[in-house]
């Protein structure tokens, strides 16, 4: 957990952190985050991760409140000051603070920044790796916009326990027409039994992962075939692999989805050499 947090403006302790109840944040969900993975002490896909920002930014109409590097700089001085080797810094921008009233402020008001960093045991992520998690499905019952890495997940939030309560990972969203969208804080994907790997294209209809980006550069310099569109629950069931994405997870094998084992029930090849060539594609900084 993180012992210092930047509040805006200050790194203050973690005790002594508070945000004001008018923030929009807290009272709407109105604003945006990231989670940018750390290795060694430098961020993971930091270019990455700052345009998605900027992109969630923009579509709320939310000012950015400092530079892209002047942002960087404090996602950096929040680890470093937090000692994180390995771990995730996370960063939410809020709308700002502003009596409750539906409408955007009348009077702009400087937007709510707040970062902290949390270390990730990755011995253990590793173990959970070797091992393959299990992911459930359910119906996708949110927003037409999750392109938008907004911090209103209360679904997200829903999805993920009733997977925790039947004792899996990550809960898969499957649309109207029965075809899985992506988890509830993860990119999903498959590999069917001829060996091509589906993913859902980036449209509105799921958050374009920036581990999912490192994962294509990944998988064409394997030489492996990708089919960017929307499979069912079905496939994933008949498929050889499954797997899913995200910057705190990198690559983690799906050994089995409802219950229903994947392939052999084993971690398969491809995702496990996708997540052991990661690095060699992610950019660090
Ligand atoms: N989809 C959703 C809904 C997510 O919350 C996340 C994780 N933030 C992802 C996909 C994966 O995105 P990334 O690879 O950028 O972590």
């Amino acid at each position: 957990m993180s012992r210092i947090a930047y509040v805006n403006g200050r790194y203050v302790r973690r005790a002594d952190a508070a945000v004001n109840i008018e923030d929009r944040g807290y009272q709407f969900a109105d604003g945006v985050y990231e989670v940018c993975e750390v290795r060694g002490g430098r961020l993971v896909d930091e270019r990455g991760h700052m345009q998605r920002l900027q992109r969630s930014l923009h579509e709320l109409r939310i000012e950015i409140p400092m530079s892209l590097a002047a942002l960087g700089a404090v996602l950096r001085e929040t680890v470093r000051r937090n000692r994180i080797g390995d771990g995730i810094v996370y960063l939410q921008i809020t709308r700002g603070v502003s009596r409750r009233d539906h409408p955007f402020p009348a009077k702009p008001v400087p937007p709510a920044i707040v970062v902290t960093a949390s270390r990730l045991d990755v011995a253990k992520s590793e173990a959970m790796a070797a091992e393959g998690v299990a992911v459930i499905t359910l119906p996708d019952n949110r927003w037409d916009r999750v392109d938008i890495k907004s911090i209103a997940l209360l679904p997200n939030i829903l999805a993920k326990q009733a997977a925790r309560e039947q004792g899996a990972r990550e809960a898969w969203f499957v649309d109207e027409d029965g075809r899985v969208t992506e988890g509830s804080s993860s990119n999903a994907w498959i590999v069917t039994r001829d060996g091509k790997v589906v993913t859902r294209q980036a449209d509105y209809a799921i958050l374009k992962g920036i581990t999912r980006g490192v994962v294509l550069e990944a998988m064409k310099a394997q030489g492996l075939e990708l089919e960017e569109r929307p499979f069912t629950v079905d496939e994933a069931y008949q498929a050889r692999e499954a797997f899913l994405t995200s910057a705190s997870q990198t690559v983690m094998p799906v050994v089995r989805i409802d219950g229903k084992p994947i392939g052999n029930g084993a971690p398969g090849l491809v995702a496990s050499a996708l997540r052991r060539d990661f690095y060699r594609f992610a950019e660090l900084s």
